[in-house]
């Protein structure tokens, strides 16, 4: 069996409630696993809250977490801290944001932001630099690169923007990136573009795309799976066609039916939504929400089904089904 390129297994992560000191802690992911291999694009997918941009930073090793492992390569990435290994990670896995204006300095060129990428990361130096550069707003469709890189972030679209931090993640040559809402703050055809972009690059350079995002359609375009967080656990999971064809978990329903054009790819009902209330200590997070909640939704949290091939879903209404063992979610 081949090693991913990027796995998790049984993240989680706490914080504490009510200030620092206070031992009182919310559990924001709770055993996530899931992995990524070369090539392939992964959509995280969930409401705000969900616990996306926690998982975001724990991949991004911007955050650490209480429990569980992280190989990348088959290498334990959590064994090893300080700055050279911080340095060694980030020159395989590159995060690109949700807000390109707020993550590329104002004062400072496009040239700028991606030579020092190529220079802390020793990809390039010199005579180097300059062609490096160009060649890389070129290949993130930013032309005529020459009078690109002279451009402050202020000068260029929202679009364009997002363009240089992809080609700021791609100066390191990465064989991963964790990309956090790229898109949600664009306009819809300059969101096509940017997707059109991830994508290329997944196939071009077999790079590893997690791609978080609220916006099941984005995930459909791009992802050839999908993993559905809610209230940090991963509630569905499997290729990204049968999921959206075929949801089985009412959370996933319900995150279909507010995609304006969802009926396209759903073929199953939609549930009634119910008024959201506090979810019960031991059972399903999702019960209070959920048309089908019964006794048992209330008294024990569900475990994973496995209702197809290579798709997992946690809900008791799978009960007949074989059950899974959380920690077989990557396969
Ligand atoms: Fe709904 Fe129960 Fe399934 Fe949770 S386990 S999603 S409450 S039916």
């Amino acid at each position: 069996m081949n090693t991913p390129l990027l796995e998790a297994r049984r993240l989680t992560r706490s914080f504490p409630v009510g200030g620092l000191l206070s031992r009182e802690r919310r559990t924001v992911l709770r055993d996530v696993s899931f992995t990524l291999e070369r090539g392939e694009t992964v959509a995280l997918v969930g409401e705000s809250g969900s616990g996306k941009s926690t998982l975001a930073r724990l991949l991004a090793r911007l955050d650490t977490p209480d429990a569980g492992d992280l190989r990348l390569g088959g290498e334990d990435v959590l064994a090893r801290s300080g700055r050279a290994a911080s340095l060694a990670y980030r020159g395989r896995v590159q995060m690109v944001f949700q807000d390109p204006f707020a993550s590329l300095n104002p004062v400072h060129t496009v040239a700028y932001h991606l030579e020092r990428s190529l220079l802390r990361h020793r990809r390039a130096s010199g005579a180097d630099l300059t062609p490096r550069v160009h060649a890389l707003l070129e290949s993130v469709g930013l032309t005529p690169a020459e009078q690109l890189a002279r451009r402050f972030p202020h000068e260029l679209s929202g679009g364009q923007r997002q363009r240089v931090a992809v080609a700021r993640a791609l100066a390191v040559e990465p064989e991963v990136i964790i990309a956090d809402e790229p898109t949600s703050m664009l306009d819809v055809s300059t969101r096509r573009g940017v997707l059109q972009l991830l994508k290329g690059l997944t196939r071009e350079r077999g790079i590893g795309i997690l791609f978080i995002t609220h916006d099941l359609a984005s995930a459909h375009h791009l992802a050839d799976r999908v993993l559905v967080l809610y209230a940090g656990s991963v509630v569905e999971t499997g290729p990204t066609r049968e999921v959206l064809r075929t949801p089985r978990h009412p959370y996933t329903r319900l995150l279909l039916s507010a995609v304006p054009d969802g009926a396209d790819f759903l073929r199953t009902p939609l549930p009634a939504r119910t008024p959201a209330g506090p979810a019960p200590p031991l059972g399903c997070a999702f019960a209070p929400r959920c048309p089908h909640a019964d006794v048992r939704c209330h008294d024990a949290a569900p475990p994973l089904h496995l209702p197809a091939a290579e798709h997992l879903v946690r809900c008791h209404l799978e009960s007949s089904k074989g059950v899974a063992d959380d920690a077989a979610v990557p396969s």
